[in-house]
């Protein structure tokens, strides 16, 4: 890890919002962790885990950690809404703001129903600050900020390769040109963008090394293109790098796991009744008959929010809030 230098935070403006009165504060060399005094032992908590997890992370992408961060534990939702440099969607389960070095992030009082750690959802923020940090304030492309979140907050999970299982049987996975332009903005293609850039970043890791994606960050940082960052990490093109990781997912048999699961059930609909081999029918309609067949796809998200892109993260829920029942 690289000490910083002035130039690398010059960018930033640190800017804590004026906080409730009764806030206490953890103090650390990495993090400063803003609490209501109910949430001690939670504060407490993340402070302990985050001054593991920034010096890593800072070594893992070879870049500065730069200033200490500070963490804001929302204790209500209203103060969640309302101390953020910008008004967060009600489904955002956290947010980063690099350029402020700031986190929010809501006390397990106020969490619905989600089984995802709060140590995980802090990894996940500090990956966005410390990697806006290296793009000092240029907008950080989207696979590569939540590719390598997701994958360094461990959040490569089942859920990411139900969504992977689905976009394969739908034939609809992006190719990695496509996510390097951006998320779409339909819900569900932007949920199959969050996993695809997961799996993107774990297999470039796996393949190629663990400096890989880090290094194709500092060079997209430095200017570089995003072909000539992809061949200088990697030694390959990108049509080789997406034909090659693009095969690994296909001929993996990812496919068959929808037929079989009930996840991802009601997202694929009809279209899986003219796939798949009898036995795997037979079990799906099984499913089906305790589902019942006219269930409309939910909808997810939306995880698309136009601030996102600007100047914050936000983080839909571990397991999404549907708008609709
Ligand atoms: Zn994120």
């Amino acid at each position: 890890m690289r000490a910083p230098d002035a130039t690398d935070v010059a960018w930033s403006q640190p800017a804590l919002p004026a906080l409730p009165d009764d806030f206490q504060t953890v103090e650390g060399v990495w993090l400063r962790v803003h609490h209501a005094p109910g949430d001690r032992a939670v504060a407490l908590l993340l402070a302990r885990h985050g001054a593991r997890s920034v010096p890593d992370f800072a070594e893992r992408l070879s870049v500065p950690a730069g200033g200490p961060i500070d963490v804001v534990l929302a204790h209500t939702q209203q103060q969640f809404d309302s101390l953020q440099p910008g008004a967060p969607p009600d489904w955002a389960d956290g947010t980063a703001w690099p350029r402020q070095g700031l986190i929010f992030l809501r006390s397990p009082g106020i969490r619905p129903g989600t089984e995802e750690p709060l140590t995980t959802v802090l990894d996940h923020e500090i990956v966005h600050v410390l990697l806006g940090r290296v793009f000092r304030g240029e907008p950080v492309p989207r696979w590569l900020q939540e590719g390598i979140a997701q994958v360094y907050a461990r959040q490569y999970t089942q859920a990411t390769t139900d969504t992977l299982a689905s976009g394969l049987l739908g034939r609809d996975l992006m190719r990695m040109e496509d996510l390097a332009t951006g998320f779409p903005s339909d819900p569900l293609r932007a949920r199959l963008a969050y996993a695809q850039s997961a799996d993107l970043v774990a297999w470039l890791q796996n393949e190629y090394g663990p400096d890989t994606v880090p290094s194709i960050a500092r060079a997209l940082a430095r200017g570089e293109g995003f072909g000539a960052a992809v061949r200088s990490a990697t030694g390959e093109s990108v049509d080789a790098i997406d034909a090659a990781w693009r095969a690994r997912l296909t001929g993996s048999g990812l496919w068959l796991k929808p037929l079989v699961s009930d996840t991802v059930l009601f997202t694929i609909g009809a279209m899986v009744l003219v796939v798949g081999g009898v036995g795997v029918m037979r079990r799906r309609r099984r499913t089906l008959a305790r589902h019942g067949t006219g269930a409309p796809p939910v909808p997810i998200g939306p995880w698309n929010h136009p601030t996102a892109d600007r100047d914050g993260y936000l983080e839909p829920p571990a397991h999404p809030t549907p708008l609709v029942h």
